[in-house]
């Protein structure tokens, strides 16, 4: 039995206004495997208009800081209970390793509700001296207020733990909420909203409708009664938010790509470097938006390093990802595979030197092996434009100086790596390369606690820690005269 997902509306499971649906494929076999609702612009009024209730004098807007920090709490508790069964959800969805959500995405999911939930009753003003006003004095202070209804549009690669990077927030910030999931992935999102009215979060606070972003997604960004919009996922698609919300001045924070350098010098281990990068580089297929994909290697250990990558690439098991043993499943959809075999081609065109995998062949399934190339320059597409899947791009530097400029020399900022056994040189390097999270000798960790975006055209804002909890608050000036 193929199973229909329907929009989460006011507490309550709802069909699309106009009665349609869309289909979902397996990217292991590409059956349908289940089907959702294919949202209207109707559908974001009602889900918008359930969410500005609760914000103009709902049950929602009456809680303090310490009782949302409670039901967020509780929500984390639901989740930690159902962890197995949600990252089933996504695993499925797009043909990753269920182990994976398990492992990564699940614990950080509920690693940032619990953060968030901490921070909801610590979001404090200021008092500000001044001189007064006119000769008397006066009393300066600042409150912190939520930012209003938000619309949330999620991508599909880690969609659960990307939606609690933005319902844990908000909720602490006592906003309220419209989820466009992807249209890949909507499960997981729905069980988020089915979770938080179980929790006893007020319906209304949390909805989600399914469906395309260009009606759905649209719909959020040019609706007057959203006052924000957080969306994580391509630049192409964050330059159109921009377009239609920034007219609009509604605030706005994209998480957006990547193609984030890995820079190895001579010093480093080589072991650790190979094992790093080549996570770095095939966690989730590839599509990761911080995947480090342009991989710079000083000149004299060049050959060494890219044989060793090389060689761990090919050791990566591909296929079904219920099947013992495989590591690494299809990449998630049919454009994604068409998109990642041109330009495998490219860089095949461009005069890389193949060294593991290659151009995909077309069978059942979007199967795509770990794919290197090596003896590449930074001016090539496959080192400057986010290919989103297992494909990485080794690129020689002789000097520091040119591998801070080749890890510059793009337009993304996202993340980056540094690997060398030299302390100084580790801090040179990260703070002269333009980007959101640096790793020293390690994979720059996502954490519910540290702050994580990007420069650049990688985006605008922070999401998680507190930076992302005050991204959905406005902050307020009250002055009293005093005498
Ligand atoms: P995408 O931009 O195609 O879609 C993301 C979401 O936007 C989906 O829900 C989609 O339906 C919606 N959307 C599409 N067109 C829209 C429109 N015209 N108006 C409004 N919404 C619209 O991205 P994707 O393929 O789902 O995800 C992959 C991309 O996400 C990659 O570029 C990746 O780097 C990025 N990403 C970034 C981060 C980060 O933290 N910076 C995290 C994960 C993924």
């Amino acid at each position: 039995m193929i199973p229909t997902f329907q929009h989460f509306i006011n507490g309550q499971a709802h069909t699309a206004s106009d009665g349609g649906l869309m289909e979902l494929f397996s990217p292991v076999n590409e059956q349908v495997h289940a089907r959702a609702a294919r949202g209207t612009a109707a559908d974001v009024s009602a889900a918008v208009a359930a969410a500005r209730r609760q914000l103009d004098g709902g049950a929602w807007s009456k809680l303090s800081g310490a009782d949302r920090g409670q039901l967020i709490h509780r929500l984390a508790d639901l989740v930690e209970r159902d962890a197995g069964k949600i990252a089933d959800m996504d695993a499925t969805c797009i043909g990753r390793p269920p182990i994976e959500p398990r492992l990564l995405d699940l614990p950080n999911a509920i690693g940032t509700l619990r953060t968030s939930a901490g921070w909801a009753d610590k979001i404090e003003g200021r008092t500000i001296p001044t001189p007064g006003y006119m000769g008397v004095k006066t009393l300066s202070y600042t409150q912190r207020e939520p930012v209003g209804v938000v619309g949330a549009i999620v991508p599909w690669n880690t969609p659960f733990m990307i939606t609690c990077w933005k319902v844990g927030p908000l909720l602490a910030a006592g906003c309220t909420v419209v989820i466009k999931p992807s249209e890949e992935t909507p499960s997981s999102a729905l069980h988020l909203a089915a979770l938080c009215k179980e929790a006893g979060i007020p319906d209304g606070v949390v909805n989600v409708v399914t469906g395309t972003g260009e009606v759905v997604g649209q719909a959020l960004c040019s609706h007057p009664g959203v006052e924000k919009i957080t969306f994580t996922g391509s630049t192409e698609v964050g330059r159109i938010i921009q377009r239609t919300a920034g007219p609009l001045f509604k605030r706005v924070s994209l998480e957006l790509g990547g193609k984030s350098p890995q820079i190895v010098f001579e010093d480093a281990s080589i072991d650790a470097a190979v094992r790093g990068c080549a996570m770095g580089l095939f966690f989730n297929q590839g599509q990761v938006c911080a995947a480090g994909t342009r991989i710079l290697v000083q000149r004299w250990i060049a050959e060494k390093f890219s044989a060793a990558l090389a060689s761990a690439a090919s050791a990566i098991k591909v296929g079904d990802p219920s099947k013992e043993g495989v590591t690494m499943g299809p990449v998630a959809k049919k454009e994604q595979f068409e998109r990642v075999n041109r330009y495998i081609d490219a860089g095949l065109a461009e005069g890389a030197k193949l060294l593991a995998g290659g151009l995909a062949e077309r069978g059942k399934g979007y199967f795509v092996k770990p794919t290197i190339f090596a003896e590449a320059s930074n001016d090539m597409s496959i080192a400057r434009e986010e290919i989103f899947g297992p494909v990485g791009t080794i690129i020689p530097f002789d000097t520091e100086e040119e591998a801070i400029a080749l890890a510059n020399d793009t337009d993304y900022g996202l993340g980056a790596t540094v690997w060398t056994s030299d302390v100084s040189r580790a801090h040179r390097v990260a703070q002269a390369v333009k980007a959101g999270a640096i790793g020293v000798n390690c994979w720059a960790p996502i954490d519910p606690r540290l702050p994580w975006g990007g420069m650049k055209t990688s985006g605008i804002g922070r999401e998680c820690g507190l930076s992302g909890v005050l991204a959905y608050t406005e902050e307020k000036v009250i002055t009293v005269l005093v005498g």
